[in-house]
This record gives structure tokens, sequence and C-alpha cells, in this order.
């Protein structure tokens, strides 16, 4: 490899549901362990391996704190904001349903997404260019029960896409059909505004040589997650991404599991495990070096890590 080559590299971190509280370790639903205080240790531990591999950056993929913080949601988002500050290089934060659970989605834009580049405290959406890369940030409760007021747009329309689970609790998708099961109060989607956005990142990235990738906390192929956690209007954002020859990678949160996927165009879909449900002394995060040819990604699932390079031709 000559210098030239090796001065072309830059690298990043990636982080997906932290979801920190100040609460006793407990459960999910489905019965897996919890560590909400441990949180912050794991932020402390990525970090510090994120600044020895000198990243450039950090992508938050999401669900940055946990709905068990209650009355200290405020001293929650500040303790963990402070913590991940302490990157010292810019953190590009997405929206999760775990922040609309204690935040509006104009607080949590004003909190996380206009820190990061977002242009308005509407919009939960931006890119950023770095090299050739695009890195597009897709907001996955643009369109949402949670989070947003009964007279919003973005509401009303989320309204329209739950009527179709009828179950008493929304959050459960017992009895709907198979390409339905996505729609559940936890999952969101993608509006037609943010729709015409994403067209015209892809026709730039196109335009432009670039190659782009996509961050957000639903999945949206469905081979890379259960059918419960996926974007609500997934097949039209994927077919929009499908028919980009720039797209490479998508990375997403939510499942709390690692997941490797490759789409029928040939881009790869990645979840990352969620720090939340990661033991203390076990990792759950992600480190990415991009070369002009090539994007190789470390990323640990526990005990375990895997190695993944994507061309980037
Ligand atoms: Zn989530």
């Amino acid at each position: 490899m000559t210098s030239h080559t090796e001065s072309s590299v830059f690298r990043f971190g990636v982080i997906s549901d932290i979801q920190y509280a100040d609460h006793d370790d407990a459960k999910s639903y489905s019965g897996t362990p919890r560590f909400y205080r441990h949180s912050i240790q794991h932020i402390k531990d990525a970090l510090a391996e994120f600044k020895d591999f000198k990243a450039e950056f950090v992508l938050q993929l999401g669900d940055f704190i946990d709905g068990k913080c209650k009355d200290e949601c405020e001293v929650a988002m500040e303790t963990v904001l402070e913590e991940i500050s302490k990157a010292g290089v810019p953190v590009y934060h997405t929206l999760g349903n775990h922040d609309l659970y204690n935040f509006s989605h104009r607080q949590v834009v004003q909190q996380l997404i206009l820190p990061s580049g977002g242009e308005s405290p509407d919009i939960g959406y931006y890119s950023r260019i770095y090299r050739n890369i695009r890195l597009v940030c897709l907001d996955s409760y643009d369109v949402s029960v949670l989070g947003r007021s009964e007279d919003e747009s973005a509401y009303i329309t989320g309204l329209q896409y739950m009527a179709a689970n009828s179950n008493p609790d929304q959050n459960s998708s017992e009895g709907l059909e198979e390409g339905a099961q996505q729609l559940v109060k936890y999952n969101g989607g993608v509006g037609r505004q943010q729709l015409a956005w994403l067209s015209q990142q892809l026709e730039a990235a196109d335009s432009s040589q670039q190659r782009v990738v996509v961050f957000n906390h639903c999945a949206i192929l469905p081979s890379a997650s259960t059918s419960k956690s996926l974007l609500w209007n997934y097949e039209e954002v994927l077919a929009m991404l499908e028919s980009s020859p720039s797209v490479i990678l998508i990375l997403h949160g939510h499942t709390h599991q690692y997941s490797h996927n490759i789409s029928p165009s040939g881009q790869h879909h990645i979840g990352l495990r969620g720090v939340i449900e990661t033991p203390p002394g076990e990792k759950a995060w992600a480190l990415v070096s991009v070369s002009k040819q090539e994007m190789k990604l470390k990323i640990y699932d526990g005990a375990k890590s895997v190695d993944i390079v994507i061309p980037t031709p």
C-alpha cells in the first residue's frame, strides 16, 4: 500500500441502543437481561477504543436513553450526552423510539439532531460528506404516533398506518398478516418529504461518484430483521436505496442483535448489537475504516467479533 493510499484512509466508530437510565438491571419483554446503568461504562470503553482507532466521528443509531428514566429523563439525557461528548469528535445521532417515550420529536431533534448537522427543529434527517462517502441519516420516526401531538400531520399519517393494527396494545403484532407485522407503535415510517429528500441525496451521490452509507434506527431489509422491527414503509425506502448504485451500506439498531445481510442489488445491511443488552466486560460497537478501495468493519457482538470488508469501487 502506498503512502498516498494510506493517507486517504479515514475511520469512524458506531454504537447503538445505549438506552441509559438510572435504573437497576432488569429484563426485556422477552427475558433478555438489560444493564441500564452499565451503559455509561460501555460508552467509556467504546470511546477509549474509538480514540485509539483514531475515529474521526461516531454514529449513534438511536435509543440513546431508555423509557425507564421516568421523571429523571432530563438528567438521564444530560448524563449520557455529557459522557458521549468526551469522544472529542463529532457524534452523529439518529432518533429511536425510546428517545420519544420521554421527549417530543422536536425536543429530541433539538438535543441530538441539530447538533449533528440537522437543519430545522422539525426535521430529524440530515447528511454529511466525508471524502467520497456521503453519510445519510434517516429519521425512522418521521411519521409516528410517538413524540408527536395529535394535531401534527406526522401523527395523523401515523394513525393511518396504525389503523391496520386492531390490538388493544398496539405494540403487539398479534394477528397482523405477513408483510404488515411492522405496523406496531414502536416502529415508524419515512414521510413523503423525507423520501423526496432521500431521492435527491442519492441522485447527488450518483452524479458525483460518492458512496453512500445510510444509518437509521429501524431495519429496512426484511432478511436483516424480524418483521416486527422493520420500518413501516420499508418497501418504499428499500426500493429507492436499491435503485442507487452509490449505496453500499445501511446500518441500523433497534433489534439489539448483530445481523449482516446483503440485498438483491448487493447493498450490505448491518444491524448492531444493543449496548443495553450487553453484559459488563463484553462489547457492542463497531470500528470502520474507509479507503478508496474498501470499507473494513470490525463489529463486536458481545464476546465475539466479526470482520467484514465491503469494496468501495
Ligand atoms: Zn428501538
